[in-house]
């Protein structure tokens, strides 16, 4: 009876040390699971940033073709100008020349209307009487009008009427 005791606890024993020794076996290769996965999900993640990379590089293409398209465009509206000019220069050189001259009637028109007719130099600005002419600056006036002058020789210098009195203009 003792003898049998002895061996069931012995049995016991080393079925007490299978179970540990397994519990062991299964948590270690537990383990190993986990690291198995946790190295899944990192080549995961660094897949994943490739993807956003190879997009990245995608848009920067897309945007760098349209730029170029743009260009291309530009270059094409340049060619054909180009192209419209050189079967017609003389009508775009004409039509630069007519603009040329129209700016400079313009301007003399405006310089010859404001400029004294006997001194060339001042601004015209008195209107004579009875003429109404207005073409001479205040000093060529006073000298046209001189008191020392007789009254016959105070003459207006555009029509040669006598000029009986004098008008000081203010031009806005
Ligand atoms: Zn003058
Ligand atoms: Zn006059």
């Amino acid at each position: 009876m003792e003898e049998t005791r002895q061996e069931m606890e012995e049995v016991l024993e080393r079925s007490q040390r299978v179970v540990e020794e397994t519990t062991q076996e299964v948590v270690q290769s537990r383990q190993t699971l986990q690291q198995h996965q946790q190295n899944l999900q990192q080549k995961d993640q660094t897949i994943q940033q490739k993807d956003q990379t190879i997009q990245q590089k995608d848009r920067i293409i897309q945007q760098e073709r349209q730029q170029s398209e743009q260009k291309d465009r530009l270059l094409q509206q340049e060619r054909q100008r180009v192209r419209e000019l050189e079967q017609n220069p003389e009508g775009e050189f004409q039509r630069r020349l007519r603009e040329m001259e129209e700016e400079i009637r313009r301007l003399s028109a405006r310089s010859q209307r404001a400029m004294c007719k006997i001194c060339l130099v001042e601004e015209v600005e008195v209107l004579f009487n009875p003429c109404n002419h207005t073409v001479s600056c205040q000093e060529c006036a006073q000298s046209l009008t001189d008191d020392n002058l007789p009254p016959s020789q105070r003459k207006c210098p555009m029509c040669r009427e006598d000029i009986q009195g004098t008008v000081r203009m203010f031009f806005a």
